[in-house]
């Protein structure tokens, strides 16, 4: 089957949808215009009739016959026929007929049954249709008589058949300006679409996943449509970009423990040491470890929710990571604390404890030498919140939104030793608040230090 492109098949279509409406238009006129021309025609039929019946008098005085009228004799009598008797006007015939059906006066068009019942009658003549009406008249002299009318029914048609021939010749013109103008209609409906599909093949010719769909200005469908492919693309983007991130990062990793292993190995095959053997162990055990965290947030990723919820004292795991050994080891910083007592969330305890520990190292990490780690617990309604504080260099503005993604580093100059830095650490704390129904925030000002809160529902028992 032949495809038509969606442009032509909407000129198609509206050209059709126009005419059928043109020729439904011009149906409907014909026919009430011919009903009103036939409803016309029996009214002027009835008028005439009733006229001319008032211009005749019977006199049987010879004398009442001035000079000029016209006059004829009936029964003992005359008959005088006013000059305003028309035996003829628009197309109507006029008669006049005596009992026995004689003609007496006026132009006959065809021997027409003389029934006077006052309603007009639609008789065939011998190649049309008549509307025949028939008139008693009364008054001295004039019984008996009567006056009949007769119009072809379709008299007036010649009017609208005038006006149908112009009709048959504007159509194509129309039909023309319909075709022209369900085209133009549809490229300029289209116009944005084609724009999409030019972009989207360029994009997509091209893999420059940073160019966007510029359609203008507006908010209707295809707007929309165009707003929507941008904001995939700004995804796909970002997730592109992520990946490249990582594989450099992970690459980047990597390749320093494998170099140490190698060139320990080589060395220990010729003269097996002990030192090298150590050496190749930590490696080794660094390399473990940067696999374990990739793992460990792949899989936390891929968890829609929490197999289980359960509830959580945060006030007692926050005590007990305040006194872990590695923050009192943690480059000469003072740890202040204050937490709220009977502080209970609901949560998965493992993965806040994860969350936590990832914070506080950050800020052991990052925190300035010798400064303050601040670790806050409590209530705020329905929410328990944790805060770990710092006083190090802070984030600068530009970047705080961007911390919690997967493999952002701020400072990509550190790697860190064990593990180094992967630029998971927040990107996990972001997932677990997701995953229990709270959030994380941070507040930051360079020079004074960073604030991470995380948010948790709290218990519902408290
Ligand atoms: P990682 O610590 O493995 O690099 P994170 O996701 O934990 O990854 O942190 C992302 C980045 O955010 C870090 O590289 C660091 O630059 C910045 N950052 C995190 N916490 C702090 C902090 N307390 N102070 C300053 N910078 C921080």
């Amino acid at each position: 089957m032949k495809s038509f492109s969606i442009k032509a098949k909407i000129t198609r279509w509206f050209s059709l949808l126009i005419l059928a409406i043109l020729a439904a238009a011009l149906a409907l006129f014909m026919s009430a215009g011919s009903s009103v021309l036939r409803a016309r025609g029996q009214r002027t039929l009835q008028e005439l009739v009733q006229k001319n019946s008032e211009e005749l008098t019977y006199t049987a005085d010879r004398r009442d016959i001035l000079y000029g009228y016209q006059y004829i004799i009936y029964g003992d009598g005359y008959l005088i026929i006013r000059d305003n008797f028309l035996d003829r006007e628009n197309g109507v015939y006029c008669a006049l007929f005596d009992s026995a059906g004689n003609l007496l006066y006026g132009t006959h068009v065809g021997a027409f049954p003389i029934s006077a019942d006052g309603t007009v009658h639609t008789l065939s003549g011998s190649d049309r249709d008549y509307y025949v009406y028939s008139q008693p008249l009364s008054g001295e002299g004039l019984d008996g008589l009567i006056m009949q009318g007769v119009v072809e029914k379709d008299a007036n048609r010649f009017l609208l058949d005038g006006l149908f021939s112009e009709a048959l010749l504007i159509l194509p013109a129309l039909a023309l300006l319909a075709v022209g103008g369900g085209y133009i209609l549809a490229a300029v409906m289209l116009r944005p679409i084609q724009k999409i599909s030019q972009s989207a093949a360029a994009i997509s010719g091209g893999e420059d996943l940073s160019r966007r769909i510029d359609i203008g200005g507006g908010n209707d469908e295809v707007h929309r449509l165009a707003d929507s492919f941008n904001k995939m693309l700004a995804r796909l983007e970002t997730s592109f970009e992520e990946e490249k991130q990582f594989t450099s990062d992970i690459s980047h990793e990597l390749r320093t423990p494998v170099s140490v292993i190698l060139a320990q190995s080589e060395l220990a095959a010729d003269n097996p040491d002990p030192k090298a053997m150590e050496v190749i162990r930590r490696q080794a055990l660094r390399m473990k470890n940067i696999l374990e965290r990739m793992l460990s947030y792949s899989r936390l990723a891929r968890l829609e929710s929490l197999p289980a919820r359960e509830t959580v004292d945060i006030s007692l795991m926050c005590r007990a990571l305040a006194e872990e050994q590695r923050l009192k080891d943690c480059r000469g910083m003072h740890l202040h604390r204050d937490i709220q007592p009977d502080l209970l969330a609901v949560g998965d305890e493992g993965l806040i404890i994860q969350a936590l520990v990832n914070l506080l190292d950050n800020a052991c990490k990052y925190g300035a030498q010798d400064g303050n780690i601040w670790l806050t617990a409590g209530r705020n309604g329905r929410k328990v919140y944790i805060q770990v504080a710092d006083d190090g260099p802070g984030i600068p503005r530009r970047q705080q939104g961007k911390v919690f993604g997967r493999f952002y580093r701020a400072d990509t100059s550190r790697t860190g030793d064990a593990g180094g830095s992967l630029g998971l650490g927040l990107a996990v704390v972001r997932q677990i608040a997701r995953l229990c129904g709270g959030s994380i925030s941070l507040s930051s000002r360079p020079g004074k230090g960073c604030t991470f809160t995380l948010t948790l529902p709290a218990a519902e028992n408290q």
